[in-house]
């Protein structure tokens, strides 16, 4: 009998997941949770249950006995209860080229936007105003990014070659070509005094939820901007709004809100200096998650350090 990879979550993406696992590893039987019904047999077809990849896990995990791995399908674990996950059950994140190479991507178009006024043209082009603002070089322009990690170094290596006075923030001390980098909560003021763009590209957790707030807009430079790509519990939003209009902030790019959509009431939707986008910064790319997914199988049988695994006591 063979052992069951359990898919849980988009049933779309699990398609073509089921499609790329058939060709790439028939030696597993892939499963994809219905949307109704019960979605094992018998006691016997949950206890061939070895892998499991979901945004949210099934609610009664001891029901499979022998799960040896759990994979989120997104970058991110915040979605998660860690206390519903037996502690023995290696938990890893998704971490792919698409994921990196769509935040690189989006992150991007968001520094150059407002590194080149774009806002402002598209409010002069329906003035009928032909009026240019002086153009800074980007090396004038210091951008600072809350978070070091995979994605933040890949934004950062693309914000470099663009030629951006880059710096990073991070909980453990890194070094990093090219890109001032500042650790923990005693060099947080220094390093946002020198943001004029702040890309905030944390995980969220207890620690970085709400860490977007009035103390830390106050602590940038007047008229900086802020671009959210990390999650909507890390923005505080009364405390954004009260800072763009009091000008402190110039302009706010947030790919992910909270709740996700936001109401239709919300303020953000027709505020002139917020551009809302619907958490698509970047998404997971079926056939690379894919390639991750049995890299980390291979890996887990032969006794190999695994990739994008979550320690769940830091909560990333
Ligand atoms: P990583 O786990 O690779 O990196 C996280 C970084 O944040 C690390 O540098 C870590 O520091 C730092 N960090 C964590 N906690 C703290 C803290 N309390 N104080 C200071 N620094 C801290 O994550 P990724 O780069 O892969 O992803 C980051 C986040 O991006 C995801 O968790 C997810 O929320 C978001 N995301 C958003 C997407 C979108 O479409 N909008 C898509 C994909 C991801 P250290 O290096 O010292 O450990």
């Amino acid at each position: 009998m063979r052992d069951i990879f359990l898919y849980k979550a988009d049933p779309v993406r699990g398609a073509e997941w089921a499609r790329l696992f058939a060709r790439h590893a028939p030696h597993l039987d892939f499963r994809i949770w219905p949307a109704t019904g019960a979605p094992f047999a018998d006691a016997a077809e949950e206890a061939r249950v070895r892998f499991l990849a979901a945004w949210q896990p099934p609610a009664d995990l001891a029901a499979l006995p022998n799960l040896e791995l759990i994979f989120s399908v997104g970058a991110g674990v915040d979605q998660l209860d860690f206390s519903t996950l037996p502690p023995h059950v290696p938990l890893l994140r998704m971490v792919e080229p698409g994921i990196v190479g769509g935040m690189v991507e989006y992150v991007s178009l968001a520094v150059l936007a407002i590194h080149r006024d774009w806002q402002s043209y598209a409010a002069r082009q329906r003035a009928r105003q032909w009026q240019a603002i002086r153009v800074l070089p980007a090396a004038s322009r210091r951008v600072g990014v809350l978070g070091l990690g995979s994605l933040a170094q890949a934004a950062l290596a693309q914000l470099r070659a663009f030629g951006f006075a880059c710096a990073g923030w991070s909980r453990s001390q890194h070094t990093i070509a090219g890109v001032d980098c500042y650790a923990g909560a005693q060099a947080l003021p220094a390093f946002l005094a020198r943001c004029d763009i702040l890309v905030c590209l944390l995980p969220l957790t207890p620690a970085t939820r709400g860490i977007l707030n009035a103390e830390l807009f106050a602590a940038l430079p007047r008229g900086a901007a802020l671009i959210n790509t990390g999650r909507g519990g890390h923005l505080v939003q009364d405390d954004l709004l009260a800072a763009l209009d009091s000008g402190q902030l110039a302009h706010a790019v947030l790919d992910v809100c909270e709740p996700e959509p936001p109401g239709p009431e919300h303020p953000f939707w027709d505020h002139p200096r917020i551009t809302l986008t619907p958490h698509v910064a970047s998404m997971t790319q079926p056939e690379m998650a894919v390639e991750v997914v049995l890299d980390n199988l291979r890996r887990h049988a032969e006794g190999l350090p695994l990739q994008g695994l979550v320690d769940r006591g830091r909560g990333y």
